[in-house]
């Protein structure tokens, strides 16, 4: 029998079918498939108890928090919430759904998403909306994140290629004291190929570097004809001048799974850092997130994970090192404490090993706020 909600997903979606973008069909369908995958936590609910390694004091480094006027843009599109708003939008009521396991969070904003210009025109806004909402975003997140105190976290995010874009990261670090920068490079129409929008990158990376400010960056910009080389000089002109910034790559470079493409992006910035260390004779603070990249079951086009790709990825995390990278579920798509405990089967994780990853490496200092970044 069909899953009602993946029935229900087609019709809710279909005003935004025609946007070229998975990213703008993402945040309805993944909100829809958050409850699939509580239902699927239900449903192995009792193994994980059973277990005594069920995850506990997590870090989860990738954590979205959505704020009023996405909620009522994505309705005026004709998307529906399955949830209260409050899980959605509240820190408190969405922590109050995680149990136990989940103990800091990093809050990201969905702001980059007024960055899409199928959004913009979707929504008939001007630059001063679109100014306005992007802020709006971030100030409702970073309020949130304050609610909990030393546990949270907020990253400010911004359409990186605005004129306004630094002038927004300036803000949310003067105004707001958040922890870091969220960038999202399919939202804000990046093409890797484009001198000009990576030196507008590496603007912000030197901006971020100077303020000791670490990047969740989305590096995937969902482009046909983006290939390694292009993520290669990415690394080389962005990357490679500021030798303290820290990096979070999200997702493992891809945007979702672990296809051949993701791979390939892992394979190339690993490469890349590899070499770049030995030169320097000194680590990067570059971490990758592993958050969305073992599907379950299909997310948005693309099909569960595997066998074959949990064996590369493990194969690749192993080789590169487990400290390379840092726990995220991606919420509220999926789930924290179930996405731990795949990882942590897939990674071939001992108990000792996956507590200590869970709990976050370097970069989970900063997430808890006790130390900075630098
Ligand atoms: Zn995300």
């Amino acid at each position: 029998m069909t899953h009602p909600l993946k029935a229900d997903r087609r019709a809710r979606t279909r005003p935004l079918t025609r946007a070229p973008q998975r990213l703008l069909l993402l945040l309805p369908l993944l909100l829809a498939c958050a409850d699939a995958s509580r239902e699927h936590t239900a449903r192995t609910g009792s193994d994980v108890a059973a277990s005594a390694r069920a995850p506990q004091d997590i870090v989860d480094h990738h954590v979205h928090l959505l704020g009023p006027d996405i909620m009522r843009d994505w309705r005026s599109l004709g998307v529906t919430f399955s949830r209260p708003d409050s899980v959605y939008t509240s820190a408190t009521a969405w922590l109050a759904t995680q149990g136990l396991g989940v103990n800091r969070v990093v809050f990201v904003p969905m702001s980059h998403l007024y960055g899409s210009s199928e959004l913009i025109e979707a929504l008939d806004l001007d630059t001063d909306a679109q100014q306005t909402r992007v802020r709006r975003e971030n100030d409702h997140v970073a309020s949130e994140a304050a609610r909990l105190g030393d546990r949270a976290v907020a990253l400010c995010s911004a359409p990186v290629l605005a004129p306004w874009a630094l002038d927004e990261y300036a803000r949310c670090h003067a105004e707001l004291r958040t922890a870091g920068l969220k960038l999202h490079l399919a939202a804000s129409g990046v093409d890797l190929r484009d001198d000009t929008h990576l030196r507008q990158l590496e603007r912000i990376a030197a901006w971020a570097e100077q303020f000791g400010l670490p990047m969740l960056l989305h590096l995937d910009t969902q482009r046909r004809g983006t290939d390694v080389a292009d993520i290669r000089r990415f690394a080389e002109v962005v990357l490679a001048p500021h030798p303290a910034l820290h990096v979070i790559v999200a997702h493992a470079g891809g945007s979702g799974g672990y296809g051949r493409w993701t791979r390939s992006v892992l394979g190339t910035l690993l490469t890349w850092l590899r070499e770049v260390e030995s030169s320097e004779g000194a680590r990067r603070p570059i971490t990758i997130d592993l958050s969305a990249v073992i599907l379950e079951e299909e997310s948005e086009g693309v099909p569960p994970s595997t066998t074959a790709e949990r064996d590369a990825l493990r194969a690749d995390v192993r080789a590169a090192g487990v400290d390379r990278f840092v726990f995220g579920s991606d919420a509220p798509v999926f789930e924290p404490a179930r996405s731990a405990q795949v990882l942590r089967e897939v990674l071939g994780l001992t108990g000792d090993e996956a507590e200590a990853w869970w709990r976050g490496s370097a970069i989970a200092a900063w997430a808890t706020g006790a130390v900075p970044p630098a």
